[in-house]
């Protein structure tokens, strides 16, 4: 198990680390570490991007994935081979992450405004993060004259600057708690016992496992672009940060 820095502290630019794995695959290398700040991506938001660097080798990590447990980089290494055991030091492409971080916590204001308009049970069916532009798909119709309605409700909580927590939850209490924002575990967390919970604080919370900022003021200047019908009552909104 790869331990998670990126949970410890979602501003974690640099780290110091070990590998424990090293595999060639074609012209690239994959490298396991015993712990990172490289996201490997899920719920929507995409891997990050950065450089590991060792005694005699710089790799640029192109990608960075799950596989059983781990967080794998992967990337073309410049001078000697990576080997098992040395110390590495890594720094992620931080104007990137802190984009993702921003479009993140926008993509849960959506939800609240969304939610707040049209209605408790209206659901996220879908996201998909990006560093320029982002979208969200919601179980309910919203016309193009409803965005100015929903950019009105994300600048109200962008302005209040309210705390983004973290809460790690039994499965139990996550079902619980999460009954008063109108949310609930999917099939995604079948089988998993500690949940984790993003809340934008006394407004809303659902169940994530993606990186966030620490207030709600920091995702100033969202605008929302447009909204296309995906059928059976799905809508989807398409946005940006400034
Ligand atoms: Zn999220």
């Amino acid at each position: 198990m790869t331990r998670r820095l990126y949970y410890e502290d979602s501003y974690m630019r640099s780290f110091r680390a070990k590998v424990v794995k090293v595999e060639r695959v074609g012209e690239r290398y994959w490298l396991v570490l015993d712990a990172t700040a490289f996201y490997p991506g899920g719920g929507g938001q995409p891997h990050d991007t950065g450089v590991l660097k060792g005694s005699g080798w710089v790799m640029r990590v192109e990608r960075a994935f799950e596989r059983d447990g781990e967080v794998v980089h992967e990337g073309v290494v410049e001078g000697d081979e990576p080997s098992p055991s040395e110390e590495v030091t890594g720094e992620i492409d931080w104007g990137r992450r802190y984009r993702l971080m921003r479009m993140h916590t926008a993509a849960h204001v959506l939800g609240y405004a969304v939610k707040k308009l049209f209605g408790m049970d209206v659901s996220f069916c879908g996201s998909m993060l990006d560093v320029d532009e982002s979208h969200c798909d919601f179980t309910t119709r919203i016309t193009r004259a409803d965005l100015p309605k929903l950019s009105e409700v994300i600048e109200e909580v962008v302005k209040r600057d309210l705390p983004v927590k973290i809460i790690w939850m039994g499965r139990g209490e996550a079902e619980e708690y999460l009954k008063r924002f109108g949310e609930a575990l999917t099939e995604l967390h079948a089988g998993i016992e500690r949940v984790r919970v993003v809340e934008i604080e006394g407004l809303y919370a659902v169940p994530c496992g993606g990186t966030h900022v620490k207030r709600t003021g920091e995702v100033d200047g969202v605008k929302l672009l447009k909204r296309e019908s995906k059928g059976r009552g799905v809508t989807r909104v398409r946005y940006s940060v400034e």
